[in-house]
């Protein structure tokens, strides 16, 4: 093949964006892709003339969202969602006590009132952390200056486990105290209800995406990039990596030479995580009205322990759930029926005999998936929160560039780091700021 500007490999959110707004500031751009679809972990199923979002569902509040002004741009359809960052209240949630009774309003009142409380003592605790500190050390000096008696106290590190779980699919023992800290949601969160995947159909307008391209070797010098597939080897100026870091870190995916510091020790410092969708539809709805998530606190909740009423989206009662961290480990090799019989018998404990049998079933396996090889990455204990950021410090002068949504230091982990990753490698290709919406609009 010729050679050509620029090769980006990856066809997801960031490998889209840096592709399309190169291509619109003229550059020639082949975009290889291993897969043999593009959207990488945007991606719906449809069934029944239902979407289901396997990878991403939100946007993790809309004020000032380049995703959000793109999905408008493409026409998507949003509907409002604000629970998708553990939040503890903001919207109706029904909490279930340890012993499966729902919580009165009065006892939800007083529990979500002690998180916000810990969260409070939490920021400062965060600031003065030692460098090796974890979540888990951080959150535990924020409860010891709340005084609570043990039974208070132990609801609220409940509280704390389950969002290191969810927000980043890792134990809290195993994530660094800063590694929640892009944790803030501006305005409403939305889902699509026609499928987050029409993102990745709008990028991908006019673009050369070869598909089933697997790349195995990256070599780069002063003189530009050759990359090798299995279907040949293509050649180009400068190339733009956006595959996940599970892929970058494995050893199937060879940089030669290889990665140069400060990229390298930060990618030593990020892993992927392990987090998992549970979708169950039913025929009948047996959960409370009008809430859109329900908790359940205590050991029983272990793993399954919120569910998100999904219900709205296509008219069909539907919940959500995560094997978030430990419990996506654990059930690595659980098959889907014994996945879905554990999630069931937590139901069974707040719900009784009400619980149909589900119709319909996702079980998403990111951690099996080896163009993922987990959701997203999180960072260690240990690490900064410039990691993101230093992972795509331009490389040879600027041969090389690493995109995605590790790399992304305001909000990493989402289809927003994703995005302006790829916006980001664009201008230190082309060496000028262009604007982002040049991905959705036809600006330059
Ligand atoms: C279960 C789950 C839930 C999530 N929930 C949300 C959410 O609600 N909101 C949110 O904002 N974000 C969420 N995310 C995160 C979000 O999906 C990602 O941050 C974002 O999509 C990453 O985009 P990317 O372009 O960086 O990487 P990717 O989408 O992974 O794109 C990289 C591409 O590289 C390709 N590739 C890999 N290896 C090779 C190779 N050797 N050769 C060629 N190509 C290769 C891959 O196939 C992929 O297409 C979720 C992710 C998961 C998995």
């Amino acid at each position: 093949m010729k050679r050509v500007d620029t090769i980006i490999v990856g066809a997801g959110i960031a490998g889209l964006t840096a592709a399309r707004l190169l291509q619109r500031a003229g550059q020639e751009v082949v975009v290889l892709e291993a897969r043999d679809r593009i959207g990488g972990r945007v991606t719906t199923v449809r069934t029944h003339g239902m979407a289901t979002d396997m990878g991403a569902s939100w946007i993790h509040g809309i004020v000032d969202s380049p995703v959000a002004a793109a999905a408008e741009a493409f026409g998507m359809r949003m509907r409002e969602f604000t629970v998708g960052g553990y939040q503890p209240d903001s919207r109706p949630i029904a909490h279930y006590d340890p012993e499966g009774t729902r919580l009165s309003d009065e006892a939800a009142h007083r529990y979500t009132t002690d998180i916000h409380e810990a969260d409070a003592a939490l920021v400062s605790v965060i600031a003065e952390s030692a460098p090796d500190a974890s979540y888990r050390d951080v959150t535990e000096a924020a409860l010891a200056q709340q005084g609570w008696a043990p039974e208070r106290t132990q609801r609220v590190r409940e509280y704390f486990e389950h969002r290191a779980e969810e927000q980043y699919g890792v134990h809290i023992d195993d994530l660094a105290a800063h590694g929640l800290d892009d944790d803030e949601i501006s305005g409403d969160e939305v889902v699509f209800p026609d499928g987050y995947d029409r993102l990745a159909d709008g990028l991908v307008t006019g673009l050369d995406v070869r598909l089933e391209h697997v790349v195995t070797r990256v070599q780069w010098s002063d003189a530009g990039v050759h990359v090798t597939t299995d279907f040949g080897d293509f050649s180009a100026d400068r190339a733009i990596i956006t595959v996940p870091v599970g892929v970058l870190r494995g050893d199937d995916f060879t940089i030669d030479p290889p990665l140069p510091e400060p990229v390298a020790g930060a990618l030593s410092r990020l892993r992927m995580n392990a987090f998992e969708k549970v979708f169950l539809r039913f025929e009948k709805k047996f959960w409370d009205e009008d809430v859109y998530a329900i908790r359940q606190q205590g050991p029983e909740g272990k793993w399954w322990h919120s569910w998100y009423d999904l219900t709205a989206l296509h008219d069909t009662p539907t919940l959500l759930t995560f094997a978030a961290g430990p419990a996506a480990i654990e059930t690595w090799d659980w098959s889907e029926a014994e996945i879905v019989d554990s999630v069931l018998a937590q139901l069974r404990r707040l719900y009784g005999d009400r619980v149909g049998k589900p119709t319909l079933v996702h079980v998403t396996d990111w951690r099996g998936d080896p163009f993922a090889l987990g959701s997203y990455a999180y960072m260690t204990v240990g690490s900064t929160t410039n990691d993101h950021d230093d992972l795509a410090t331009p490389i040879g002068g600027g041969v090389l560039h690493l995109a995605g949504e590790a790399t992304w230091t305001d909000d990493p982990a989402t289809v927003t780091a994703a995005l302006c990753s790829g916006h980001r490698a664009a201008c230190r290709v082309l060496g000028r700021d262009i604007p982002i919406e040049g991905a959705w609009s036809g600006a330059h």
